[in-house]
């Protein structure tokens, strides 16, 4: 049977799905795995469709010391011992840039146009694109994709996509791009199976994950992001602050003296949840904390949730609808119960015995937003993405989507 395998590369991990293609272009998640502690305790995991244990071993950091080696090493196991050659590789890459409305076939061409995106995703982009090389040198025949998490917001009025900074800086590429694109492409692509009601409509989604962010979607179009150029804007988050004033950051250099690198930790890794409660970046930890920080944290995340919702419903002149997704939307009913509080005033009422159940739909049914909570799955819109495009190039038909 086809599979398509899907990468997501961090800089310190390789997360990776098969999914087998079966009729009709359906696909079906067959394997789930990651190397993590490349260069330091590397170890892969995987585990089949029903979560059953497919591996957990430890290499020797020698065999994988980058994140290449991750990806030989995980390939020759699918490979080898699992006798699993996929037809396609989808991979995650972060910022498509300004031009990436939509995913694309790799070359090497593209692979160089991307590789001009790292100084604005310098954290992410080289490590997305490093599996994408050393595949393109390895098995050049072998069709990759990459998906950005920019794409849904390219059609964004020019409002939302500028900076009040001069327009040469704009044509640098200094932009609201927005992230998390994957997923608000797929929960908006679920809604009309799962919420009809609302799948027209002026709705915003809430993906509240480690990363966490909220989308204004417009008759399913992206039309505003709480994220801007980076994804240190918007919500607090697990370790980033969200929006901050760039007074701070200029504080923070020219007062406390403190190093580019050093601000830069500062702001991915020792902020949010993690920096205003002192106790976890994590919301289960801060949930069961009895420290009195650790409920300011919950309450300041739940506080910024509010104020940008009215911000993101002012910018689609209402509101049809709300949706939570990730960690955080789609398994505490607690903070879900703490959000709807603040969306009252727009008339959102939940339904405590379906919110505690986890149902897809948890307002009451006089509410006047429905309220819903839509599982998101970035890695199954990668592969479809990545099987549409390969069935578009083995397609003979000569309108089909450019690739390239
Ligand atoms: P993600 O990045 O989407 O995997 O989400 C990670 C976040 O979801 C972490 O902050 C977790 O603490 C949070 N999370 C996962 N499960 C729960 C839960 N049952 N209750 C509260 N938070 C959760």
């Amino acid at each position: 049977m086809d599979t398509i395998l899907v990468v997501n590369a961090g800089s310190s991990s390789v997360k990776f799905q098969v999914f087998a293609v079966e009729g009709e272009g359906r696909l079906r998640r067959q394997l789930k795995g990651q190397m993590d502690g490349i260069g330091s305790r590397p170890r892969l995991r995987a585990s089949g469709s029903s979560g059953e244990p497919a591996a957990d071993r430890a290499y020797p950091i020698e065999t994988v010391a980058d994140v290449p080696a991750a990806m030989s090493v995980a390939g020759a196991w699918l490979r080898d011992e699992l006798n699993i050659k996929p037809v396609a590789v989808g991979h995650r890459v972060v910022h498509g840039g300004p031009d990436h409305a939509r995913p694309v076939l790799i070359d090497p061409a593209v692979v160089t146009r991307l590789e001009r995106y790292a100084p604005l995703a310098p954290l992410h982009q080289p490590h997305n694109l490093a599996p994408i090389k050393s595949l393109l040198t390895n098995f050049p025949g072998l069709p990759q994709v990459a998906c950005f998490d920019t794409a849904f917001h390219r059609d964004h009025h020019p409002l939302a996509d500028h900076y009040a900074v001069p327009h040469a800086l704009y044509d640098e590429g200094i932009r609201r791009y927005g992230f998390h694109g994957l997923s608000y492409e797929y929960v908006s692509k679920r809604l009309p199976q799962v919420a009809p009601e609302i799948a027209g409509g002026r709705i915003i989604v809430a993906h509240l994950g480690s990363g966490a962010s909220m989308c204004a979607i417009k008759a399913g179009k992206s039309v505003e992001s709480t994220m801007g150029f980076t994804a240190l804007d918007g919500l607090a988050m697990g370790t980033r602050p969200g929006q901050i004033d760039p007074g701070v950051v200029l504080y923070m250099i020219a007062l406390k003296g403190m190093s580019v690198s050093q601000v830069q930790d500062f702001l991915y890794r020792d902020c949010g949840l993690k920096g205003l409660s002192g106790v976890s970046n994590d919301m289960r930890e801060l949930e069961a904390s009895a420290d009195p920080r650790a409920a300011f944290a919950i309450d300041y995340f739940v506080y910024r949730i509010g104020l940008n919702v009215g911000m993101l419903a002012a910018a689609m002149e209402g509101l049809d609808g709300f949706v939570f997704t990730a960690g955080i939307g789609e398994n505490s009913a607690s903070i879900r119960g703490r959000v709807a509080e603040r969306l009252a005033w727009l008339g959102a009422a939940l339904d405590p015995v379906e919110n505690a159940k986890h149902a897809t739909r948890i307002s009451r049914s006089g509410s006047r937003i429905p309220v819903y909570v839509v599982p998101t799955d970035e890695e199954l819109m990668i592969a479809q993405h990545t099987l549409t495009l390969l069935m578009n190039q083995q397609s003979p038909n000569p309108n089909r989507e450019r690739v390239s």
